[in-house]
């Protein structure tokens, strides 16, 4: 997709903060060169650069007074030093102060300049974290300088500052750099984007006071309450900052946007069959988020909808609803899943609804060769309507004859840039198609209105009726016998059972030995039950195999890895048993638990971990104990392991926030919101110079 182009901002001349950093003096054009890698090409952009945190060297600590865990700042006499080749070479350097406490330095790296510099009798300043070494209290790699005798103990005066930096520019020499550029700063009426009347309704305070207390903490301010990010000042900041990803991802949905697409408008007559012959009513929220759907589809702009639904929610009815009035339109459907399996079982449900209304659907997948996937290609250039396969769908030299509607399932496996090249499949001349993307994974509406801010949202937020609630326990792995037995006489009821195996290894080889010893043990000890394995190093048709044989209930237990995790829909299934479920992401421990509780029959889920647990893995596996509200989980994931876990590191790259912290500050996205309207509505040439300021450069890549 052709990229906008980045906006040459084009201040007013009286706009100090579009001065060039070259203009700086002491800048040549190498130091412009590194500070463009860090975004810094103009004055506002130093300002902006946050302080990652805070160091301490305003007083200096007697080394009596240093507890393990501390970070502070020494001073004293070197007593002793000690070259050594333990494991690897390593300086050891013990200073004693007046408080008669030694403290010992330990140095893996050094040259010879430096082990030279630290002689016996010099006095050193240190700062660094204090551990419990095995004799004495130790420093490892501590910053020092060396003072001379009768030198005044002086410290210095504020907090200092550490900012991001890069290859090739010291802290220092950046720190001066910014220091420099705040003497530049101007008075609020000049420095202030945010326009006076909003900053009254936000009651925001000064910016420039802002950004003087955050580049400039007073010696008095209370470092805990600074790291929390809660002092006003930085309230300040990370409302402005908030305010401008906000904006500067409202404006790249609106750059898509303005790519045309075919209105898909059809007469509900295929629409109104399918429903006739489904064996059950759509629920309420089913019925609302397919409206939605067929109005954005009804649309000349491409959809870009995100359908948010719980395990179990329904969210194939919404796609095949979506996909028929694509069918009723004249035009073509692609639905992607990211496993073969689910493709699968995506394309038999869709075969299964759709050939009755004499709608062709064929299905594409990499494993599909010859014969089988000349006719597939066929079909999707020409008559089909509805193609179902896995990413195999994107790939060079599948071409759709008029492709309408994407539909992407489990969007949080897919990337961006996947989502964006099937869309650029149907791109004839200017259309792009609509796309729907499914969602078992609930994005908390923080992050969905950020890192998802192109794509509207819907929420499936009911479950059909008659689900029975899974009741979940967690059980130590010494009492593993215990949950052996418990598979046994569910089996003996009738019942059926998954035991899933996780390693914290991503391989998927390993992963499959895990599972392939647990299969062999559990063979061993219930001799009586049939019992298949599924893992993702087998051959599919191996892997559908066994999992037909369970469907049709000739298994009564599955020893599988994660590869069950999506989609498997096998509704006499009411056991599951989790391992080592400490180590994994509460989403995921909860869309595993999804698999059960789709039948009548009452369901239980074991996570079976390994003692002793950490007051973290307790907590996060009594959110699952407690509720099955997908919603209120992925909040609670993201209060206790932030965004970047649930989202995954690449996304939250993406938004590379400075100051803001999703999860602390969610409370003001409401009237972030509120004022990003304001702002787009009656100043949008102030919101291109908030995005310059904030975003510099980096939004380019957001928009890749
Ligand atoms: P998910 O949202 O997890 O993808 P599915 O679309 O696979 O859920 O649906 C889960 C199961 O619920 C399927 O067996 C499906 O046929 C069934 N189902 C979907 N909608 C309803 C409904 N309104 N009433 C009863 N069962 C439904
Ligand atoms: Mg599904």
């Amino acid at each position: 997709m052709p990229r906008a182009a980045p906006r040459a901002v084009s201040p007013a001349p009286a706009d100090p903060g579009a001065t060039q950093v070259s203009a700086l003096p002491g800048v040549g054009p190498a130091l412009a060169t590194v500070l463009e890698r860090l975004g810094l090409t103009h004055l506002q952009n130093l300002w902006f650069h946050l302080p990652l945190r805070y160091e301490d060297k305003t007083r200096l600590t007697p080394i009596r007074d240093l507890r393990a865990g501390d970070t502070a700042q020494v001073q004293g006499r070197i007593e002793a030093v000690e070259k050594g080749f333990r494991y690897r070479p390593q300086l050891r350097v013990a200073i004693s102060d007046e408080s008669r406490q030694t403290l010992l330095l330990r140095f893996f790296h050094f040259n010879n300049a430096q082990a030279s510099q630290l002689a016996v009798g010099a006095r050193l300043r240190c700062f660094g974290e204090v551990r419990q070494g095995s004799n004495s209290l130790e420093m490892v790699h501590p910053q020092y300088q060396r003072v001379a005798d009768n030198a005044a103990a002086e410290v210095e005066e504020r907090l200092t500052p550490i900012y991001s930096t890069t290859e090739g520019l010291g802290q220092k020499r950046l720190a001066a750099l910014i220091e420099r550029a705040l003497t530049l700063l101007p008075a609020d009426d000049v420095l202030e984007l945010i326009p006076a009347q909003l900053r009254k309704v936000h009651k925001l305070s000064s910016l420039r006071d802002a950004l003087l207390y955050v580049h400039r903490p007073p010696p008095e301010a209370d470092l805990a309450g600074l790291a929390l990010g809660a002092h006003s000042a930085q309230q300040r900041l990370v409302f402005e900052e908030l305010l401008t990803q906000h904006l500067s991802l409202k404006r790249l949905r609106a750059q898509l946007r303005r790519h045309a697409a075919p209105v898909l408008h059809g007469d509900g007559k295929l629409r109104t069959r399918f429903l006739a012959q489904l064996p059950f009513t759509p629920t309420g929220a089913q019925q609302r988020v397919a409206a939605e759907v067929a109005r954005d589809m009804a649309q000349p702009q491409p959809m870009l909808r995100l359908v948010q639904g719980d395990v179990g929610s329904g969210k194939t009815l919404v796609a095949a609803l979506a996909a028929l009035i694509a069918a009723e339109a004249g035009f073509q459907t692609a639905l992607m899943a990211p496993t073969e399996l689910l493709a699968e079982q995506h394309f038999r449900n869709f075969h299964k609804w759709m050939t009755p209304l004499g709608i062709e659907v064929v299905w594409l997948a990499g494993k599909l060769k010859g014969r089988a996937r000349t006719a597939a290609l066929a079909g999707i250039a020409s008559t089909a309507q509805i193609a179902i396969g896995t990413h195999a769908l994107m790939q060079e030299g599948v071409t759709f004859a008029n492709l309408g509607l994407v539909v992407i399932d489990e969007q949080h496996r897919f990337g961006v840039h996947q989502r964006l090249a099937l869309r650029d499949k149907g791109r004839d001349a200017d259309t792009v198609p609509h796309q729907l993307v499914l969602t078992a994974t609930p994005i908390p509406r923080t992050l969905a209105m950020t890192a998802y801010a192109d794509l509207d949202v819907s929420a499936i937020d009911e479950l059909p009726p008659g689900r029975t609630p899974v009741t979940t326990v967690a059980i130590a792995n010494r009492r593993r016998a215990e949950v052996v037995e418990r598979v046994r006489v569910a089996c003996a009821g009738g019942r059926q059972a998954y035991w899933v195996c996780t390693l914290i290894e991503e391989s998927e080889q390993l992963q499959a030995q895990a599972a392939e010893v647990t299969f062999v043990e559990l063979t061993a000890a219930l001799p009586q039950l049939r019992i298949g394995l599924v893992h993702g190093r087998l051959k599919p048709a191996e892997k559908q195999a066994v999992m037909d044989a369970f469907h049709a209930g000739q298994l009564a237990l599955i020893v599988a890895t994660t590869v069950i995790e999506v989609g498997v829909d096998v509704p006499n299934a009411s056991l599951m048993i989790i391992e080592n479920a400490e180590r994994l992401g509460l989403a995921q421990l909860h869309q595993l638990r999804g698999r059960v509780g789709r039948g009548s029959a009452e369901s239980s889920c074991v996570f079976l971990y390994q003692a002793p647990l950490s007051d973290m893995a307790r907590q996060r596996l009594d959110v699952l104990r407690e509720t099955s509200d997908g919603f209120r989980i992925a909040e609670k994931d993201l209060e206790l392991r932030g965004p970047g876990e649930v989202l995954g590191t690449r996304q939250t790259g993406q938004l590379a926030l400075r100051i803001a912290d999703l999860a602390r500050d969610a409370h003001l996205l409401p009237a972030v919101q509120r004022a990003g309207s304001a702002m787009l509505r009656e100043h949008p040439q102030l919101v291109e110079r908030l995005i310059a300021r904030w975003v510099g450069h980096a939004e380019r890549y957001a928009g890749a």
